[in-house]
């Protein structure tokens, strides 16, 4: 497929940029370009054709099955495209006086509520862009509250090895030492290494439950019982809330503070590197350390912005990424709570039911009932056949299909991670399980197709490392 500037004739150019309205300054001759700036030339028609090329090489939701374990790539309903887009959201200003944006900050409050009621916290932000930023937010929370109290001691943060690798990676980033915790046979965490890990340097936990193996701890309660009595925090990981949303809430386990991803639970788009939100909710004895500023309700009805008393200060500008908030409380609206737990149960059925059709052809290395997500691991066929996680996933991507998540989490060997959500439906599911059912068959059959696969695909087996490490992101000239 051709670039832009490759397919660039000159004197072709739109002129999209409207006539300049205001007073135009004269710059100062060093300040100015010595060379016109090289613009791809090309027509509207040109041009519109080939972001169609490009959005067709793409595989998103709306293409097909996209069973990407934890990431929770569910359908992301127009309404809240529709509601997002409105003027009174788009058309206003972060610097506009609060009189003058009553609705946006009620969006805040009445978002932060539903989201309080749906953890069971006190108090939330919507400041982090990201999970990992909601993380590292989380983190920096607990320890304002280690230092309010003079704990300087408290340096660990204690990480099962079933953790999402942004977990050990927020704790660094947050000035933490990370301290790792195994699994037990069940896939959960071990009481016994938990309790010879903790100390007066414990400042937390971090945990996500269900876990990155798709499993429910029955352990919770006594898992952050053991922080808190050695005098550290919980931090619930609520990347995934899809398996608990109105069953279970994690300040009910004994959590202290707890992230959200909109962009996977609560129906955002994930956006590619655009606005994700991240938002930190926290018990009432964290929520003066809360990034500022905080919206709040006068008794009057009226809302305003208000400054934490011992803040942390700013993780991000302004009040995080609004328009995805707006979607997100769209979104629990549209549900309402029956359909929030209706959510839930259909994505713990689905991939229960998905579980249920691969086990008998692949090793299922924790045999239990599964939350939202489940692994698989190939490590015996790629012993028997030569067939790798890699293999099947790339092979998968000739029928259609967004590979699961490969290699993770890393305590399974061979790993492929599947999490269907609750809005595939039982035909959808059907037709991937065959799929996957036929690659399994095609293991033992011509495993050497499966060596080079993918065959429909623009692009096969990139070099990921050299793709990862030296990315090309910019058109060389030729007379560069
Ligand atoms: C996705 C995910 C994260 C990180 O979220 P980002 O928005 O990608 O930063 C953290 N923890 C878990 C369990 C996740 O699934």
């Amino acid at each position: 497929m051709k670039l832009l500037f490759e397919r660039s004739k000159t004197d072709r150019a739109m002129n999209l940029i409207p006539p300049c309205e205001v007073e135009c300054v004269s710059f100062d001759d060093s300040l100015l370009r010595k060379e016109p700036l090289r613009l791809p030339e090309i027509s509207e028609t040109d041009l519109s054709r080939h972001y169609k090329e490009l959005a067709k090489q793409t595989h998103g939701v709306n293409d097909g099955f996209y069973p990407l374990g934890s990431c929770t790539m569910k359908y992301n309903p127009k309404i809240d495209e529709e509601i997002a887009s409105l003027s009174g959201f788009t058309g206003i200003h972060p610097l506009q006086p609060e009189e003058s944006v009553q609705g946006a900050l009620e969006v805040l409050y009445e978002t932060k509520q539903l989201l309080d009621e749906i953890t069971g916290m006190d108090d939330m932000t919507f400041q982090p862009a990201a999970g990992a930023h909601g993380e590292y937010t989380g983190l920096l929370l607990i320890r304002k509250y280690h230092q309010s109290r003079n704990d300087t001691e408290r340096v660990n943060i204690i990480v099962p090895d079933s953790a999402h690798g942004t977990n050990p990676a927020s704790a660094v980033m947050a000035g933490f030492k990370v301290i790792n915790v195994p699994s037990n046979p069940q896939g959960g965490v071990d009481l016994d290494e938990l309790r010879k890990a903790v100390g007066p340097d414990t400042a937390g936990l971090m945990l996500t439950n269900p876990n990155t193996l798709g499993l429910f701890d029955p352990n919770i309660l006594e898992i952050t019982k053991i922080i808190h009595e050695a005098g550290g925090l919980c931090y619930y990981d609520g990347a995934n809330l899809n398996a608990i949303m109105g069953r279970v809430r994690p300040g009910d386990m004994g959590f202290d503070c707890v992230h959200l991803n909109l962009h996977k639970t609560f129906g955002t788009p994930h956006g590619g590197g655009g606005p994700g939100s991240g938002p930190v909710g926290c018990k009432a004895f964290l929520k003066d350390f809360l990034p500022s500023p905080i919206v709040m309700k006068k008794e009057d009805g009226t809302y305003f912005f208000k400054t934490p008393e011992k803040t942390m200060g700013q993780v991000r500008s302004f009040y995080g990424n609004f328009l995805v908030v707006v979607k997100a409380l769209t979104y629990i609206k549209s549900l309402g709570r029956e359909g929030i737990i209706e959510a839930s149960s259909n994505a713990v059925l689905n991939a229960n039911y998905l579980m249920n059709r691969l086990k008998e052809y692949y090793d299922l290395p924790y045999d239990e009932i599964c939350m939202h997500e489940f692994v698989l691991s190939l490590e015996k066929l790629k012993h028997e056949t030569g067939v790798s996680a890699m293999d099947i996933a790339k092979g998968s991507l000739d029928y259609g299909i967004h590979p699961p998540t490969m290699y993770f989490p890393l305590i399974v060997h061979e790993a492929l991670m599947f999490e269907p959500t609750e809005t595939e439906s039982r035909e959808t599911l059907d037709e991937a399980a065959e799929i996957f059912i036929k690659l399994r068959k095609m293991a033992d059959e011509d495993p050497e197709y499966l060596h080079q696969a993918p065959h429909n695909c623009m692009i096969g087996r990139p070099d990921e490392v050299t793709a990862a490490r030296k990315p090309v992101l910019r058109y060389s000239f030729e007379n560069e």
